[in-house]
């Protein structure tokens, strides 16, 4: 394999007051303000090498955007093969709807089977450059399988606390990969409090949504494979399952660097937030013209990737809707698993549930006139449906 140029990375900056934070240390939140940090580059130089003609040789994974990433010479021990999914056309799903130029960017293949393996790679890379030995994870599930694996390559241990009615699969994968798990009576906000708790009394490094500042930079790749897949031009429409906002924030985030690289010009897709109507915060944040989003009490969904009651940068979730021309949808949570079954039948992908959310939200932002019929719309399949067999035909 072709050796990757170096990071970039200069400092971390604060999404909301800007104060700047070094890199080479530590790093969770804002010390002034409480809110998310956002890594930054030196974008002048990465734009050097960061050419789609420079990026032809390079891994198929998420690290061949190295420039842009934090920790890329860790790339090669920490690395499980995440990244650089493919953009599939369904044409025949499109018919179905109406649609002309319908593709689905489908994170089932990536190591854990979701797309959670992205930022937790990333994180990872950093957190291991730091000299970290404990990791804490609360997580609605797929965050704690890909935490688990990526800690065990890494020789790291996982303290992993989750739902104990997150889908048996994901517990046992969790399982399977050697973390330490704690099930608990409560949500993932709930999961929060016991790993802040551990990470206090124990010195585990905290690695929750955004309040670890490169989970966001593995997920941003999604948004410079969108750019590379589609020859440089994104498309006009994303619809993404939203949990803690990750990669909604993440794929905005891409699109800021491309812009500054001069990669693209200031056109950007309209972003779409899916959630299901059993736990719903940024839809009704949104629909309320709010600016941050109340906690949603007994969230209860089939998908637990957005079972996420209260995430934490609502805000930058919210401020991305309103930058991008985009809306918030919630799709009734008994669609979700006929969805999944119309994603099989019609396309041979086996969706996840959060995933399938998104051709729901499609079919309401259609009907409503919101998003055209020859627009080029993705959907987002974030993981694999084979980590839901409770919600797969009785045999
Ligand atoms: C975590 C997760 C989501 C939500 O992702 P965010 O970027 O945190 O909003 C969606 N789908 C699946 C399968 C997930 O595991
Ligand atoms: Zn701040």
């Amino acid at each position: 394999m072709t050796k990757l140029p170096a990071s970039t990375l200069t400092h971390l900056e604060c999404s909301i007051c800007d104060a700047r934070h070094e890199s080479d240390e530590l790093q969770t939140i804002c010390r002034g303000c409480g809110r998310a940090l956002f890594a930054r580059y030196d974008l002048d130089a990465a734009k050097q090498t960061l050419t789609r003609e420079g990026l032809g040789g390079r891994e198929a994974s998420m690290w061949r955007y190295a420039e842009v990433m934090p920790a890329s010479e860790l790339a090669g021990s920490v690395s499980l093969g995440e990244g650089m999914t493919p953009l599939l056309a369904a044409p025949r799903l499109g018919a179905e709807l109406g649609c002309d130029d319908l593709l689905v960017k489908d994170e089932g293949g990536n190591p854990t089977g979701s797309f959670k393996a992205r930022g937790i790679a990333a994180a990872m890379a950093m957190a291991k450059r730091l000299g970290v030995t404990d990791v804490g994870m609360p997580t609605a599930g797929n965050a704690g399988s890909a935490a688990a694996a990526y800690c065990a390559h890494s020789g790291i241990t996982a303290h992993v606390a989750m739902p104990a009615d997150t889908p048996p699969a994901i517990i046992q994968e969790v399982l399977n990969l050697g973390a330490d798990l704690q099930l608990i009576d409560g949500l993932i906000n709930d999961a929060g409090r016991i790993i802040a708790e551990g990470c206090r009394e124990h010195g585990w490094f905290e690695m929750s949504t955004l309040k670890e500042p490169y989970r966001v930079e593995g997920k941003k790749t999604m948004g410079y494979e969108l750019w590379e897949q589609l020859d440089g031009v994104l498309p006009d429409v994303v619809l993404y399952p939203t949990g803690g906002g990750t990669g909604l924030i993440g794929m905005w985030k891409a699109f800021g660097e491309l812009e500054a690289m001069g990669l693209i010009g200031s056109e950007r897709p309209r972003m779409y937030v899916v959630q299901s109507d059993g736990c719903a915060p940024i839809v009704r944040a949104w629909s309320e013209g709010a600016e941050r989003a109340e906690p949603w009490q007994d969230a209860a969904t089939v998908a637990p990737g957005i079972r996420v009651p209260a995430p934490f940068a609502d805000d930058l979730i919210l401020q991305t809707l309103r930058e991008s021309g985009g809306t918030a949808v919630a799709v009734p949570d008994e669609a979700i698993v006929p969805a999944m079954r119309r994603f099989g039948r019609l396309e041979g992908i086996d969706a996840c549930p959060e995933g399938a959310s998104t051709l729901i939200g499609l079919e309401l932002l259609l009907a409503d006139g919101t998003i055209q019929p020859d627009e080029r719309i993705v959907l987002f399949n974030t993981g694999t449906g084979l980590k839901h067999p409770e919600l797969r035909p009785e045999v």
